[in-house]
């Protein structure tokens, strides 16, 4: 545990598949230990122990951490959250390389997943970071994207169940796909190759009466280049991962004017509907400086969950995890699961950026 940054652990966040849990049952949750028969029952249970967590004294961090992760524990343990009326499909993107790109894409799937929605993750970044995370063989000559976007494989031939989440899928990267930017140049509609496939793929599942795929996350490389341009035709949303540091809103105008030349050429529907900030330490001024801008810039955008700086999550990819199986009642996995649930909840069509 690193001192600074606490990272407070239940050690009985411990989270069965949701499909064990339907919502309209009796159960008893190993968390709380209550029981509770209805949806309304169980809200007013939800009350009931949140209300008796103690207010704390916002000068002491972990006491407060640890409240507000009581809070969270009770108000999210086998919470399901809504289904989207279609498919959202969601490019994570920030051509800086280390805000949380992979991190968010896997562990805001993970915790949809967790909730009870169908959810895909593909990996469109040659390093195969999100691959790894979720625990998808990605060696060299296993089916990928790369034979997706550039030998017209279709996705269902690479796509691979997560080993750790029910409901979780995944289109791993292979170190092919680091040759894919240049091989992408040559070939016949080189920007609309993954939506195409993508939305062959979403279709066919329907008509082979395979239940519909809630969310489809597209982790994205750290550059601007055709990778990403086929991210963003692909995505009908963008989610932008924000690290609370210096220069944090240096290259986000570079990005939104980008974003804004996909829209006018390529893909209209287009919008920036989240921004998260990641790594966040709200002791530090700095970070409730970069917090604060980017909140008066983007107001309807920015969630109001930001996610700590934690060892746990960045422990979790080494065990081919993310961080809601490696620690579930952990600072970082609630965090997630907490941003998830405000991106689900999120119904109303967001207001885009211009
Ligand atoms: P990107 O995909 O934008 O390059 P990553 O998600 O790979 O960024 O994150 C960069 C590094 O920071 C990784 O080593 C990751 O484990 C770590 N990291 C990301 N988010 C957090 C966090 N909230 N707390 C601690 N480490 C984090
Ligand atoms: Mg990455």
């Amino acid at each position: 545990m690193n001192a600074d940054h606490p990272d407070t652990s239940s050690g009985t966040g411990g989270w069965t598949s949701p499909e064990s849990r339907p919502d309209d049952v009796s159960r008893e949750t190993s968390n709380a230990g209550w029981v509770a028969s209805t949806p309304d029952d169980r809200d007013h249970h939800r009350e009931a122990l949140k209300s008796s967590v103690p207010e704390v004294d916002e000068d002491t961090p972990l006491a407060a951490q640890l409240a507000l992760d009581a809070r969270r524990r009770i108000e999210l343990d086998g919470r399901r959250f809504p289904r989207p009326e279609s498919t959202r499909i969601i490019t994570v993107a920030n051509q800086k390389g280390g805000v949380g790109k992979t991190t968010t894409t896997v562990n805001v799937a993970a915790g949809l997943a967790r909730a009870g929605l169908k959810v895909l993750v593909i990996d469109n970044d040659p390093q195969g970071n999100a691959s790894t995370a979720l625990g998808l063989e990605h060696r060299a000559g296993t089916p990928s994207i790369y034979e997706v976007l550039v030998e017209n494989e279709p996705i269902e031939s690479a796509v691979q169940a997560c080993p750790d989440v029910d409901g979780l899928w995944g289109v791993p990267a292979t170190i092919d796909l680091s040759g894919a930017e240049i091989e992408l140049v040559s070939l016949v509609s080189r920007e609309t190759r993954l939506r195409k496939a993508l939305d062959r793929y979403l279709e066919d599942r329907v008509s082979r009466g395979e239940e519909r795929i809630d969310y489809v996350f597209v982790d994205c490389p750290p550059s601007l280049g055709l990778l990403t341009v086929n991210a963003f035709v692909t995505g009908r949303e963008v989610l932008i991962p924000i690290q609370c540091e210096y220069y944090a809103l240096e290259g986000l105008s570079q990005l939104l004017k980008t974003i804004e030349l996909i829209k006018a050429h390529l893909n209209p529907e287009l919008v920036v509907s989240t921004i998260l900030l990641t790594m966040y330490d709200g002791r530090t001024n700095l970070a409730q400086q970069v917090a604060a801008e980017v909140r008066q810039h983007f107001p309807d955008q920015t969630l109001r969950t930001t996610v700590p700086r934690s060892v746990r999550i960045s422990e979790a990819p080494s065990y081919g995890q993310t961080v809601m199986t490696y620690d579930p009642g952990s600072t970082g996995a609630l965090a997630y699961l907490e941003a998830a649930r405000e991106m689900a909840e999120h119904t109303v069509e967001r207001a885009d950026l211009r």
